[in-house]
């Protein structure tokens, strides 16, 4: 039977009808990123987690990333064989790192005594688009995962990967789309839970990576999760949170290295839980620093100032399917007439944007390009700022004390987003943090990963 379990429509219904409700058990997806399963110990850790929670009764599938760096060195090796590596065989590569780890993993719990299946993410039915690198999910068939569940094994799934029934090819959901993958089939089992196991105890209000004092988060609505992600926290894929909130799934991130309570990010829209309790009404509510550092700027200079141009530059890169992030045009240089337009975009999608960039440049009529990939964006996450001015003021009066120079601005209602030089980024997500009150006195736990 086939789940339809649309990704990416907006307003679709959730389509989460098990597939047998033959036991009345409870069903938990468990994820483990790269940093959990790094090597053969981190492998026999987590078997030994997954087995204990099989032995308690729970019916369990488990999503697995590549180990370690795994995906990062794969994406080495490729660049020093060709930098212009085909699509498709740039998915035959990447998918070979979880299906690493997926066996590996599937012969530790054997070992330990419970049995494990492993399989392969077109073979737990992730049927994707044919959009290679960065495929969404259209479809989830989880039959096989069911009938090995149903037969009392573990099934271990890869993440990150899928099949488009189109052109019946392997594709890759993106950085990070591990965790969209364990959300998307706990939508379809109807899972009670999805549990993301990671490197560090839970969410917390900046990358504990970055800021030691940073507060890990009991609850978050999935609203400012989405946000945090959207804005660049690593933490978890933006598209699990969206997926997570459209299908109702309740998420619990917390660490594979501790038994710790972690982070609910709650799906619910009335879900509205913060940081700071007790403050008082109408205050404006902060619920973290989010930096990124994944993508670069660039400046369109000398463009006509006359209509149309705008949009003449952005039909360019949307028809190079690039995700345009922020944006800023210029006044227009006295006299000239010209003006310079900025804009960031992923860095792994800065050559094929520049390249269509180029191709236009005569029909569009600008003078050059500048491309620079040594920014980061800070992002200040909470309700109610636009209607406090005194967030701007405290926001842009910590950057100046911390010595930082802003490259570019833009804001929401929830929302302050700055561009640095890449070497300033930690020190303005420590300053920010630290002007708006969020250092706890405890120090957060790092347990694991390089934070590559
Ligand atoms: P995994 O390999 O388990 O998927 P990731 O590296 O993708 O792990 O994500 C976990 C990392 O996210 C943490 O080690 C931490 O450095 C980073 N991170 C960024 N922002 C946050 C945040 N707000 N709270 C917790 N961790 C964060
Ligand atoms: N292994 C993939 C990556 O490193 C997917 C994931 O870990 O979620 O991006
Ligand atoms: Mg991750």
């Amino acid at each position: 039977m086939s789940l339809p379990t649309t990704e990416v429509q907006p307003g679709s219904q959730p389509q989460t009808l098990p597939v047998s409700a033959a036991t009345t058990k409870h069903l938990v997806v468990k994820k483990f990123g790269g940093s959990s399963v790094a090597d053969a110990e981190g492998i026999k850790r987590v078997a030994r987690r997954v087995v204990d929670a099989h032995n308690a009764g729970d019916e369990v599938v488990v999503v697995v990333s590549a180990m370690g760096d795994t995906t990062d060195e794969l994406l080495d090796l490729a660049g020093q064989v060709t930098d212009s590596a085909p699509a498709r065989e740039m998915d035959m590569l990447l998918s070979a790192g979880e299906r690493i780890s997926m066996a590996l993993l599937a012969m530790a719990i054997n070992k330990f005594g419970a049995s494990a299946q492993s399989f392969t993410g077109s073979q737990a039915g992730m049927i994707t688009d044919g959009i290679h690198g960065k495929a969404r999910i259209i479809d989830v068939d989880p039959h096989r995962i069911r009938t090995a569940l149903d037969k009392g094994h573990i099934a271990i799934v890869a993440g990150f990967q899928g099949m488009s029934r189109t052109t019946n090819e392997i594709t890759t959901l993106g950085r990070g789309g591990s965790d969209t993958t364990a959300v998307a089939l706990a939508a379809a089992l109807d899972a009670d839970v999805c549990e993301i196991f990671t490197d560090v105890d839970g969410v917390y209000t900046a990358d504990p990576r970055v800021v030691p004092s940073a507060r890990k988060i009991d609850r978050i609505s999935s609203e400012e999760m989405l946000e945090l992600a959207a804005s660049g926290a690593k933490i978890l894929h933006l598209r699990c949170v969206e997926y997570a909130r459209r299908f109702g799934v309740p998420l619990h991130v917390r660490s594979s290295f501790s038994q710790n309570e972690g982070t609910w990010v709650l799906p619910g829209a009335d879900d509205k839980i913060t940081t700071q309790e007790g403050v008082a009404l109408e205050q404006p509510i902060i619920s973290g620093v989010a930096h990124d550092r994944s993508e670069a700027k660039v400046t369109v200079v000398g463009v006509p100032d006359i209509p149309g141009k705008a949009a003449a530059i952005f039909q360019v890169i949307a028809d190079a399917h690039s995700n345009i992030d922020m944006i800023v045009q210029n006044v227009s240089t006295h006299g000239t007439g010209r003006t310079d337009i900025s804009f960031t975009l992923p860095i792994v999608e800065g050559a094929e944007a520049l390249a269509a960039l180029h191709a236009a440049q005569d029909r569009i009529g600008f003078e050059s390009i500048e491309y620079n990939e040594k920014i980061g964006k800070l992002s200040l996450i909470g309700a109610g700022m636009r209607s406090h001015p005194g967030v701007s003021a405290r926001f842009f009066a910590a950057l100046s004390e911390a010595g930082i120079n802003i490259n570019m601005i833009s804001t929401s209602e929830i929302r302050i987003s700055v561009v640095t030089h890449a070497d300033l980024l930690d020190d303005a997500v420590r300053a920010i943090h630290r002007a708006f009150d969020l250092d706890s006195e405890d120090e957060a736990t790092v347990y694991g990963g390089t934070g590559r």
